[in-house]
């Protein structure tokens, strides 16, 4: 069970870097033990997301990506991609049962997930009786097609932003996890969040960067209208009886010269992952919800803290 997360902006990377780069990050987690591999990357269309997964070791997936026949060569100069490690504990080891999982045949949201949602069933219940079919026994799943219900019933009436949506589907979840997130409807933008399972953020710039720190957003604003899916007393039961959604004005890094500047990303599990890339790291804390688009970096909370206010996670340099 790990994650491995990598974004680059205004860094040329072709699709084999990335594919490499992803892989060996999940190499680096191979020590904590798994029973299958996946990953996903953007496609030659901005509306397509490539996912690959494999039962066995990471070797067993670098082969099957090796036998595809994508464009290598294509480059991007911002990307995000994702991969995962599974210790399956819903459904058994198999290539459906592998992550990344997705809404829909089309992609629109795909996912990687370690921990374990314990409310998943009620989930699935609800969203089968929506007409959705399921093609794999995970709790993971569910998430996948939750975020599209959620998305296909706020879409049209809300602005929903990519971290609005994501504290929507994690207001709803039950039990400990680490997510990453990914949607054709949102290129270069990946959304994080996690509870009781780890996920941390490694940075890496060629530039000193001007802050070492990330404020985090814990203002109100609009909330949207009351989500279809309060059928049951147990959606949504969120402060208030509503969804409190913030929008952020948090700080991003900038160059000491106050310019956007080359930057990568790494999200992982687990520091070992990410030590041969960079030693700067920010730890995400239960709840936190971190959004990375055009180079910067977001921390916003799912839930108003007691203390209120505001407050920051700062960036550390590894030993
Ligand atoms: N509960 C999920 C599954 O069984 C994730 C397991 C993990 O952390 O790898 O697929």
């Amino acid at each position: 069970c790990g994650i491995f997360g990598y974004l680059n902006y205004l860094v040329e990377r072709d699709r084999r870097f990335i594919l490499d780069t992803l892989s060996n990050g999940l190499a680096r987690l191979e020590y904590r033990g798994y029973d299958s591999a996946g990953l996903a990357v953007d496609g030659d269309k901005e509306d397509e997301i490539y996912v690959y997964k494999q039962v066995g070791k990471v070797a067993a997936l670098k082969k099957l990506i090796n036998e595809q026949s994508c464009d290598f060569t294509n480059t991007f100069i911002s990307h995000c991609g994702m991969a995962h490690t599974r210790w399956a504990t819903h459904g058994q080891p198999s290539q459906l049962n592998s992550h990344p999982h997705r809404s829909d045949a089309k992609n629109e949201f795909v996912i990687v997930h370690n921990g374990i949602i314990t409310n998943y069933k009620e989930i699935k219940t609800l969203l089968e009786k929506k007409g959705f079919t399921f093609e794999s026994d995970t709790d993971t799943e569910c998430v996948a097609k939750l975020t599209k219900y959620i998305w296909d019933s706020q879409k049209s009436t809300t602005n929903l932003t990519f971290t609005d949506l994501v504290k929507l589907v994690a207001k709803e979840l039950e039990g400990s996890f680490a997510f990453i997130f990914k949607s054709i409807h949102f290129p270069n933008e990946v959304v994080a969040t996690r509870r009781g399972s780890p996920l941390l953020v490694g940075v890496k710039t060629a530039k000193k960067l001007k802050v070492d720190f990330v404020d985090v957003e814990f203002g109100t604003s609009e909330v949207p209208e009351a989500l279809p899916i309060q059928e049951t007393n147990h959606f949504l039961a969120a402060d208030g009886g509503h969804p409190q959604l913030r929008r952020s004005q948090s700080r991003a890094f900038l160059s000491e010269d106050g310019l956007p500047q080359p930057i990568e990303y790494f999200l992982a599990s687990d520091a070992a992952a990410i030590v041969e890339h960079t030693k700067r790291v920010l730890y995400l804390e239960d709840d936190d919800v971190a959004h990375i688009t055009d180079g910067e970096l977001h921390i916003h909370r799912l839930r108003r803290g007691a203390e209120g206010g505001a407050t920051s996670r700062s960036i550390q340099t590894l030993e």
